[in-house]
């Protein structure tokens, strides 16, 4: 990539320490040839106000605290960062990488498990410092895409309101709502995107979309929009009314062999599908240590939660019933490490029940348990999750599956890699060669083989078009980014 030259940038001017702003540089006006005037069709060099936007090189002391993401296992060496402030920062930003014809990446809080909001090479439009929120009414909300969850849950959680999103406090709001979004809420409120009603979104030529109400461009940046085919700028949110309290309960199963793995599995399974909507459980198989969640916040539905969770302590090594909290205080223990690490995590598959792994199962048990360092999760979602309404306004193709799997393996030093994702990619080569190819877009792996359908389904030619439209020359890109 060629640096700025004299004839681009005429006036730019050096901030030190703060990258480059360039106040004014292109040629603006329409070329004259003789009598007619032809609109002269060549990039201009935007305009980067200071107040909008500023863009950082390799040399700059932002660049290097931009360019961290949350999987240290991922590094990455952008050309540019845009740090953007504004839209119309990001429209300038979008500008400015037509000009120097790169290749765009968009991050807001950097947790893609396989960096896909860094590239080598390109252009990465950094939304991360737009942290405005502003209430429409007392259930809508309007929040910038570089808010992180914690921030979100801070202005919500004081008003008693709250969305059915995730729980990882660092965990931006807009990587998550574009792929679908799920948590602790989701079973009664639907995924994340379910609660979107409007964005805004500068498309790859840098034009601005407001998109509300039914709109095929909202529809597809409702569990298809992660750095596809524009950056979402602005999010409104409907909210919903906190519950006064969440409980949790936990059932914890210890030096576990495959066969005993097994059966608690599969009475999990045959369990979780009889919890109450306001109740979300997890199978955490971490080595030969399992731990079940399950939690509650609606005391009207306790006597099923505790029939649950009674049948499954029979059968475990012990089980502890939490207090019942205020919601800001019992969400911050699920916060989780704020700081990057080194990992690989991955959907696993959703499934409709355990039917569809029993033929499988007992080979990644057998592999998770001799892998010490290898976890593997399902999650229950279902629920309200599975609504036609809901279907219908989104592109979140696998509404009908209320078990979501993953496998995570977590370290510290890079020797350690190679073993655990070794076993790792058997584990996910086992359940592929088991026919278990759906998954879900915010828990990509780098080789699933059939990414497209996995994620998006019968939606995919939708969300092809929708790329065609904002993006005809495929400017927002990564390794699993929609093309044509
Ligand atoms: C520790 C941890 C906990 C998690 N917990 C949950 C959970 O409870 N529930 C859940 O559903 N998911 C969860 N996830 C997955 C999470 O939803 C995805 O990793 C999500 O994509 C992260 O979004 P981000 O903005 O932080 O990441 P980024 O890396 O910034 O972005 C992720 C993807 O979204 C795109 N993107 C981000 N912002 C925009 C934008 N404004 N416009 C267009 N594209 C954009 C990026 O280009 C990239 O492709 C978790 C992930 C981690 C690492």
């Amino acid at each position: 990539m060629s640096k700025y030259n004299r004839r681009d940038f005429s006036k730019l001017i050096i901030l030190g320490g703060i990258g480059y702003t360039i106040w004014s540089c292109a040629n603006d006006k329409k070329e004259q040839k003789g009598n007619t005037t032809e609109e002269d069709t060549t990039p201009k060099m935007p305009e980067l106000l200071p107040d909008h936007i500023k863009i950082y090189e390799k040399a700059d002391a932002a660049y290097q605290e931009l360019a961290v993401r949350f999987n240290k296992r991922i590094q990455q060496a952008p050309t540019f960062i845009a740090q953007c402030f504004s839209t119309e920062g990001v429209v300038a930003a979008m500008k400015f990488a037509i000009f120097k014809d790169v290749k765009v990446v968009v991050k807001s809080g950097g947790h893609s498990f396989e960096g896909f909001s860094s590239t080598n090479n390109g252009l990465v439009i950094d939304v991360s410092a737009m942290k405005k929120m502003q209430w429409n009414n007392d259930h809508s909300i309007m929040v910038e895409t570089g808010c992180v969850l914690k921030e979100l849950y801070d202005e919500l959680l004081p008003k008693q309101r709250i969305l059915p999103s995730g729980s990882c406090a660092t965990v931006g709001i807009s990587g998550l709502t574009l792929g679908g979004g799920y948590g602790f809420f989701s079973r009664k409120y639907g995924l994340t995107c379910d609660s979107l009603e409007a964005i805004t979104l500068v498309d790859g030529n840098g034009n601005i979309h407001e998109e509300i109400g039914k709109s095929a461009i909202l529809k597809a940046c409702k569990g298809g929009g992660n750095g596809n085919f524009g950056v979402i700028t602005k999010m409104e949110f409907r909210t919903y009314q906190a519950p006064k309290y969440f409980q949790a309960f936990r059932c914890k199963s210890y030096k576990l062999d495959t066969k005993r793995a097994k059966n608690l599995l599969k009475t999990w399974f045959e369990l979780a599908e009889t919890l109450p909507k306001s109740s979300f459980s997890a199978f955490v198989l971490n080595g030969k240590t399992l731990t079940i969640l399950i939690t509650n916040y609606d005391e009207r539905a306790e006597a099923d939660v505790l029939k649950v969770y009674n049948a499954l302590k029979k059968i475990s090594n012990k089980g502890t019933i939490g207090s019942k909290r205020a919601l800001p205080t019992a969400l911050k223990t699920f916060y989780g490490v704020q700081h990057p690490l080194y990992f690989k995590n991955a959907c696993a598959g959703l499934y409709k029940d355990f039917s569809e792994i029993e033929g499988c199962i007992d080979d990644v048990i057998e592999k998770v348990i001799s892998t010490s360092g290898l976890i593997y999760q399902v999650n229950t979602v279902g629920g309200n999750v599975n609504t036609k309404s809901l279907e219908k306004r989104s592109v979140f193709p696998h509404r009908g599956l209320p078990f979501w799997s993953e496998l995570q393996s977590y370290w510290e030093k890079p020797t350690q890699e190679e073993r655990l994702v070794t076993a790792f990619q058997e584990i996910q080569q086992r359940f592929y060669d088991h026919g278990i190819r759906k998954h879900y877009r915010n828990y990509p792996d780098i080789n699933f083989k059939d990414w497209q359908t996995a994620y998006y389904g019968k939606y995919l030619p939708e969300l092809q078009q929708i790329k065609q439209q904002l993006d005809p020359d495929n400017r927002i890109q990564h390794p699993q980014s929609i093309t044509v």
